[in-house]
């Protein structure tokens, strides 16, 4: 086994046992190797290469299980989607549940399971624009291209304490940017604003912002008061079943008040967030 025989010669793929040449595999830590069929298992966003067998195998579990959440839950949701038809690219938001996102076949890999993921695992996201330089000097450049660009929280470190305290959720994988190409020129419709909008409105983004001229209260000052008044009736309840002894009807009242108290009180720590990690948790153990 020489140099070139390892470099060109087929190789076993350490996952599926299958016989793949040069062209059809990737190589993973460890001197192994994985199959094109294992590889389309896998997010776009991730790279094998930095895998070792167990991780990738472990990966490919979890793809499958968002494929789960995707055929059961998703399909079936509310849905709105932007997607640019030319590069056959978009993003698919269930407004409960997460988002899909619907990247190119430019390496002519059709994946098998979908990308979802999940509002919580998204650190960032923003607009960008790609101009071409002008073919001639002076002349000035033109447009080529836009969309968004969004960053998950690949790895624990990446969790501080600030975030942590906002309601992140970790995906389990460092990725590489998911950038969604949404327009390829200027006539086309656009819509990395109306992508932007939409996270803006799950994060909460505008929501200690006060109309002007109104009086009445923003939706965190919302969340917030009713935070405060779950607690106060959970405070009330629990004084009045230590004073007079409770029956069991009354205890299940004081539970129903406490979970209450907790879902509204974590809403107001990550501004509406939680909501969306709880669907989320109920849709993972949905599918087991
Ligand atoms: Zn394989």
């Amino acid at each position: 086994m020489g140099f070139f025989s390892n470099l060109f010669g087929k190789q076993t793929c350490c996952l599926c046992g299958a016989e793949c040449g040069p062209m059809s595999r990737d190589k993973i830590k460890n001197k192994e190797y994985v199959c094109s069929d294992c590889k389309k298992k896998c997010s776009s966003f991730i790279r094998v290469s930095e895998m070792d067998k167990e991780t990738v195998q472990g990966h490919i579990d979890f793809m499958e299980k968002r494929e789960k959440i995707y055929q059961q839950i998703l399909v079936n949701s509310k849905a709105q989607s932007y997607f640019n038809m030319k590069k056959d690219q978009g993003i698919v938001f269930y407004d409960e549940h997460g988002f899909l996102v619907v990247i190119d076949k430019k390496h002519g890999v059709t994946k098998l399971n979908h990308e979802v993921i999940r509002y919580d695992e998204v650190e960032s996201y923003e607009l960008y624009t790609e101009m071409n330089k002008p073919t001639e000097q002076g002349k000035p450049e033109t447009f080529k291209e836009d969309g968004v660009i969004i960053k998950l929280f690949g790895n624990k470190n990446s969790l501080s304490g600030d975030s942590k305290n906002k309601g992140a959720h970790v995906y389990p994988y460092n990725t590489r940017d998911i950038k969604i190409c949404l327009r390829t020129s200027e006539k086309q419709t656009q819509y990395a604003d109306n992508v932007v909008q939409h996270f803006d409105f799950i994060f909460g983004v505008n929501d200690n912002r006060s109309a002007l001229f109104s009086f009445g209260m923003n939706k965190q000052e919302k969340r917030e008061l009713q935070a405060q008044v779950d607690m106060a009736k959970l405070m009330g309840g629990a004084i009045k079943a230590a004073v007079k002894g409770e029956s069991a009807e009354g205890n299940d009242k004081l539970m129903e008040q406490m979970e209450k108290t907790q879902a509204s009180t974590a809403a107001a720590e990550t501004s509406g967030l939680s909501a969306y990690s709880a669907k989320a948790d109920a849709a993972e153990q949905q599918v087991g």
